[in-house]
């Protein structure tokens, strides 16, 4: 018998149950009786969001000091799985000198809508790159023997109801958009913990959905680890048990313990259930307190210089007109903008760091005229506008810093817009006009319209660039490094262009009726003209390719550097999928590397496709007999694949999936689902548990004065001001009020009566309500 099993005969059931429960914000419970010790957890993806003092998961209180690596928006461009498995060992070495076990990140949900207000912290609208992505950068974090948790799994593409929203998905979707980067990330780069994010699927929640937890994630995928809930998801514990779900966080409660135990012992559930995610949790908590850390090296300094490559090796040359870029290294230049002096380089929220050495671009630049152009909440006036235009004539090229302020994006909320704020359009409209050597840099975490695109000359897109942002922007302005990330994303050239701008953040429920058209595969279906494309970026240099050689499931081409400069090209190998069948986007992306080309320099670069590369989801993965086209570039070479025939779906015929003609409808999904939707109805009598204090303000006086309270509480943070323009109020109310009742008992602390109490008082039945809270 090892150890795990040697402790687990010694528990008692009740000590098990609570084991499953964390101790506090950030740990696991130690037992000094069972000889178990605690393990230290604290949020990534940027960095660590290590909190010693007060905890949140917000970001809002202190945190120590880390390394502030650029958001997975700009190391997603970079389209380098070396450099993430670097950034990941960078993390590893933080997280042993702090004293945490357990990273939580990365996340690898699809970039599904523009407005999405996580969309910085995911890497894109690909599963394939998400997946490989996230891989990497879990090799990089476990190789230290630190742990990672790979979040939000699943289905957690919008921040709008958050806690409570419903996916309702047809299963094609799900596992070929879905749930592949999680499956790449799991397969490929094995996480200690996966976590279950807050919605429903398909009307189960994440946290006890036996299907997305056994079935799809052990059995299919055979993860090892364990599961812990995001922080508050935790539904029905004993649900949870039986699903797989192994330790509910964040810890403090004693969340439906009582229910549990009972539930034990009357044999609804079974102690096996509970022991399976006892010795889960238990083998990475020895694991990790039990690894040699003596011969740790943790250099914050060469960290930060990690960042700015990161940064450097994520930005993308939009747009580069009469080689504008880089500058001269003796000229000298108008720089434009509040964010030159300071940049937006992280988002806001949980994985909101306290950066160890920031680096502003005004700081790294000389020889310059300034001009601040905009105020720090993204409007302007016509004094700024008149200095901007007298500024921008005084030389010959002028540099606007211009972007998304913090307001506008952010955990706990979705941007309401894909508009830049006004005051930053008004300023580059003048200032384009007044000098027509413009370039600008842009900051934000996910795509935005550009109505200036054709009056500027060019656009360098720098994503969230981290602490070391400023010194990455001046070394590409100046050409000291030549940009190479490429799109992650598309940008689309205005809002209603993206297929579910109809649907997206209309209401509570998740409804996923474009399927497996977003992104790419929906502007290549139906050959719409976006801004930029998925895997756009230009270079300093100029590449070109030849030699495509498809041998089997063995690609190659040869890359040749045919400009002056030292550069870096991303590959990228789509698969050109046959029209003729069961409807099928018209290419993905299959293969990418990232090669470092010298001028003159020629390189050949082999990929290995797999059956995944010809397949689709029916059923299980299928690889399609027919006609398919290689594509890498401008080259392409055409491969005929044996393998199965799939019978056309009903519903397909005529249908959006088919044409990706006009708006997805709702009736589609529900032919694709084989089922019908059911739109939540809130009605006194049926309010539940599941219920937020802000969906029910409007039906029920309790909730009302409740969602007021919270309010007041929160505004007294700011100054005693209820103030929804700041994005820190307006996530603690998303967070608060905006959190299930349930989740208020884990995370806020509530004792298990009260809100049930309140429920009851909602719901129509005033003195049970009542009696229920005075625990009668
Ligand atoms: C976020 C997670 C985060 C957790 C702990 C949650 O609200 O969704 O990404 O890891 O809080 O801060």
């Amino acid at each position: 018998m090892d150890r795990i099993d040697e402790i687990i005969n010694r528990m008692s059931i009740e000590d098990k149950v609570s084991f499953c429960t964390g101790k506090n914000f950030w740990q696991t419970k130690d037992f000094e009786k069972y000889g178990i010790p605690s393990i230290f957890m604290c949020d990534g993806p940027l960095g660590l969001r290590k909190q010693e003092l007060d905890a949140d998961m917000l970001g809002v209180n202190d945190s120590r000091k880390a390394t502030c690596f650029p958001a997975e928006v700009t190391t997603a461009n970079s389209f380098n799985t070396d450099l993430l498995e670097r950034i990941g060992v960078a993390f590893g070495e933080e997280a042993i000198d702090q004293g945490v076990d357990l990273v939580l990140g990365p996340g690898a949900n699809i970039k599904r809508n523009p407005l999405c207000g996580r969309n910085f912290e995911y890497f894109s609208e690909d599963p394939y790159h998400a997946g490989k992505l996230a891989a990497s950068f879990i090799r990089g974090i476990e190789s230290k023997g630190v742990g990672s948790s790979l979040k939000h799994f699943a289905v957690n593409s919008q921040e709008l109801s958050r806690f409570n929203s419903n996916g309702f998905i047809d299963e094609r979707t799900l596992r070929e958009m879905y749930l592949t980067a999680f499956e790449i990330a799991v397969k490929e780069g094995n996480p200690s913990t996966v976590m279950c994010s807050y919605p429903k699927l398909n009307d189960v929640h994440c946290s006890e959905n036996k299907y997305l937890l056994t079935d799809i994630l052990r059995n299919e995928w055979g993860f090892e680890g364990f599961v812990v809930t995001d922080w508050g998801a935790m539904a029905d514990r004993i649900e949870g048990f039986k699903a797989g779900c192994d330790l509910n966080m964040p810890g403090g409660s004693k969340y439906m313990e009582k229910e549990t135990i009972k539930a034990l012992k009357e044999g609804i559930l079974s102690e096996e259930d509970v022991n399976r995610s006892v010795r889960r949790i238990l083998e990475f908590v020895f694991r990790a307190r039990e690894k040699d850390i003596s011969n740790n090296i943790c250099d914050y300094e060469v960290h930060h210089k990690l960042s700015k490559e990161a940064a450097i090796e994520g930005a993308v040359l939009l747009k580069n007109e009469d080689k504008l870029l880089p500058l001269n290294k003796d000229e000298r230049i108008s720089v434009i903008g509040y964010m030159a002096k300071h940049m937006r380089y992280q988002g806001a929220g949980s994985s909101h760091i306290n950066a160890y050495k920031l680096s502003e671009p005004l700081d790294n630049l000389s020889n310059y005229d300034y001009a601040e152009g905009y105020l720090k909440d993204g409007s302007t006036t016509d004094e700024l506008i008149k200095e901007a235009i007298a500024t921008a004539k005084k030389n010959d090229k002028v540099v606007i810093f211009a972007g998304l302020p913090e307001r506008y994006e952010s955990e706990g909320f979705d941007r309401e817009e894909m508009s830049m704020p006004l005051g930053h359009l008004r300023m580059i409209e003048e200032v384009s006009k007044a000098n027509p050597n413009t370039i600008v840099v842009l900051l934000c975490g996910s795509a935005v319209e550009l109505p200036f695109k054709d009056n500027v000359k060019s656009i360098l897109y720098m994503g969230l660039p981290g602490e070391a942002g400023g010194e990455a922007i001046k070394e590409l302005l100046y050409g000291e490094a030549n940009p190479s990330g490429r799109l992650c994303e598309s940008w689309p050239i205005k809002y209603s262009d993206v297929p579910s701008s109809d649907i997206y953040r209309t209401q509570r429920d998740a409804l996923y009726a474009e399927g497996i058209y977003l992104g790419y595969r929906y502007y290549d279906k139906v050959n719409k003209e976006v801004a930029y494309p998925f895997g756009h970026g230009l270079s300093y240099t100029t590449f070109k390719y030849s030699n495509l050689k498809v041998d089997g499931l063995k690609v190659s081409v040869d890359v040749s550097n045919t400009g002056e400069t030292e550069g870096k090209e991303v590959v990228q190998l789509y698969v050109h999928n046959p029209q003729d069948s069961i409807h099928r986007p018209i290419r993905e992306l299959k293969g990418f590397t990232k090669v470092s080309l010298k001028p003159n320099e020629t390189k050949t670069v082999s990929f290995e496709l797999d059956d995944r590369s010809f397949s689709i989801y029916d059923n299980g993965f299928k690889k399609v007999k027919g006609s398919y086209v290689i594509l890498i570039a401008d080259l392409k070479e055409t491969v005929e694949v044996d393998g199965e025939t799939i019978d056309l779906p009903e519903y397909q015929k005529d249908s959006f999936y088919e044409t990706c003609k006009g708006k997805p409808s709702l009736s589609e999904l529900e032919m694709a689902c084989g089922r019908k939707y059911n739109k939540p109805v809130l009605k006194k009598g049926n309010f539940t548990m599941d219920d937020s204090v802000k969906d029910l303000k409007d039906h029920s006086l309790i909730m009302k004065i409740m969602y007021k309270a919270t309010e007041m509480v929160i505004a007294k943070g700011f100054g005693g001001k209820v103030d929804y323009n700041n994005p820190e109020f307006v996530m603690m109310m998303e967070s608060s009020a905006g959190s299930t009742l349930r989740s208020m008992e884990i995370s806020g602390g509530m004792p298990p009566g009260v809100m049930k109490g309140m429920l009851d008082m909602a719901n129509g039945h005033f003195f049970r309500g009542i009696f229920r809270m005075m625990g009668l």
